[in-house]
This record gives structure tokens, C-alpha cells and sequence, in this order.
């Protein structure tokens, strides 16, 4: 990769300021002093160094954040702020996206990186990686909906869910609810209630796979997963 984009994703500054770096004959590559931004290096195999520093190489990030409610969760909006925006720009170098999307009244759990192959995992419907929501629900949810829930339900486009498992943690005429759902499809929390003749009027994801959202991330935090938790992914 060439080396000003190395060095900026590794934090060094904008390419700018790395190319600053450069021309202070600050950096070198296997030893030699290197003034060539454009300059192509293998950061696996050759030694970079700043100021007689290696520079640690790092290809992917992961991110856990506790997602606001009214931000979007894609890389780009034309009108809204994205998740991606309440990144610091140092990890916005690398380039991370969303996996997959929380509508933008949704909050918590989203997982964020720039490794393509371990979100594609996450998402294919293939691999059914449950998702737990917590709801609030205008209704009452009852026995009944436990039992549709866990046979699936049609949806108003004709898709017939696969098995999701509710748990009512309170029933009345506002309901508090815990789902899992093994897929992603539009809208599905809200939806499913939507077929059982019930509206959400709240909703946060708890976890996705084995990964739970941490509760001492306030709502806009995020932290890069631990070791521990990013081994439970691979
Ligand atoms: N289901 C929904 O309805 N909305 C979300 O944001 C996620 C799942």
C-alpha cells in the first residue's frame, strides 16, 4: 500500500501532514530515510518508522457502539448525521462501515469495522445469527403472540418470518417485550408487531451472534471490541 496511506490510517495525521513527515526526513522504510509519499510498502514485511519508531500495522478495526436514536446507520446521508460521523477521525481512516442497519429511532448495539468477510458472515441469512431487541409496545402482548412469533409471521409484503422467540418482561397496555429474530429484513421488529396488530414504540438491540452491548457505553459511545469478544466472532 503506498505510504502515506499507511501512515495516515495509522494515525500519523491527514496525508497532508504525513507528507510533511516526509519531506522532514522523519520516516524510514527497512532503515533508509524514504521522502516519496507515493511510495508503494508492504507494512507485513518491511520495518516503517517514525521518528525511530515502528510503526504497528493495523488492517482492520472493531467497533462496538451504543447507536443514538436519530443518526443514520450507513457511511453516507445526504441530510443526516451517520454513524460513521460520530467516529474519531482516527478511526475513520480505515474506512468502516455498519453491519447492516438500525433504523435511525433505533438505539444500542451496532457493530462497526472495515473487515468485509466477517460482516458478510454476520449478515448471510445462511448463517441465521440471532439478534435480541428489547421493545416497548403499544398493546398488549400476550400468550398468543409468543406462539405466532415462534412459528413466524407474515409480513405485510407476504414474507413469512423464520421462528423468532418473544419474551414478555411486562404486558399491559404498554408492553415490554425481549425478541430474537435471525434475520434482517426492513423494518422486521416493528413489523412483526405490526402483523400481531401491535406498534413499537421503542426499540434497542441488545446483541448480535455472541456479542452483547455493553451497558456502560452511554448512547453515541463506542469502544473497539476486546480480544475476547472479537475471538468469539472468528
Ligand atoms: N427491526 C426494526 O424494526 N428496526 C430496526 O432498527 C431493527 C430491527
Amino acid at each position: 500500500m503506498r505510504l502515506d496511506k499507511l501512515l495516515a490510517n495509522m494515525g500519523y495525521g491527514s496525508r497532508k501532514e504525513v507528507k510533511q513527515l516526509l519531506k522532514q526526513k522523519a520516516v524510514t522504510v527497512d532503515g533508509i530515510t524514504v521522502k516519496d509519499s507515493a511510495m508503494h510498502v508492504n507494512p507485513e514485511k518491511q520495518d516503517v518508522s517514525v521518528l525511530g519508531e515502528r510503526v504497528e500495522y493495523v488492517e482492520f478495526i472493531y467497533l462496538m457502539m451504543n447507536k443514538p436514536p436519530g443518526i443514520i446507520s450507513a457511511t453516507e446521508d445526504r441530510y443526516d448525521q451517520t454513524v460513521i460521523d460520530l467516529l474519531d477521525p482516527d478511526f475513520q481512516h480505515f474506512e468502516p462501515f455498519p453491519v447492516g442497519r438500525l433504523d435511525k429511532d433505533t438505539e444500542g448495539f451496532l457493530l462497526i469495522t472495515n473487515d468485509g468477510n466477517l460482516a458478510h458472515n454476520l449478515l448471510s441469512p445462511k448463517k441465521h445469527v440471532p439478534k435480541w431487541y428489547y421493545a416497548k409496545i403499544d398493546g398488549v402482548v400476550t400468550e398468543e403472540d409468543i406462539k405466532a412469533f415462534a412459528q413466524g409471521v407474515t409480513l405485510d409484503d407476504g414474507y413469512h418470518t423464520k421462528p423468532g422467540e418473544l419474551k414478555i418482561l411486562h404486558s399491559g397496555e404498554q408492553s415490554e417485550i425481549e425478541l430474537m429474530i435471525q434475520e434482517g429484513k426492513f423494518h422486521q421488529v416493528k413489523r412483526m408487531f405490526e402483523a400481531v396488530g401491535k406498534t413499537v414504540t421503542y426499540l434497542k438491540r441488545l446483541s448480535m451472534g455472541p456479542l452483547q452491548l455493553d451497558e456502560q457505553l452511554a448512547l453515541g459511545e463506542y469502544r473497539e471490541l476486546t480480544e475476547q469478544e472479537l475471538n468469539l466472532l472468528t
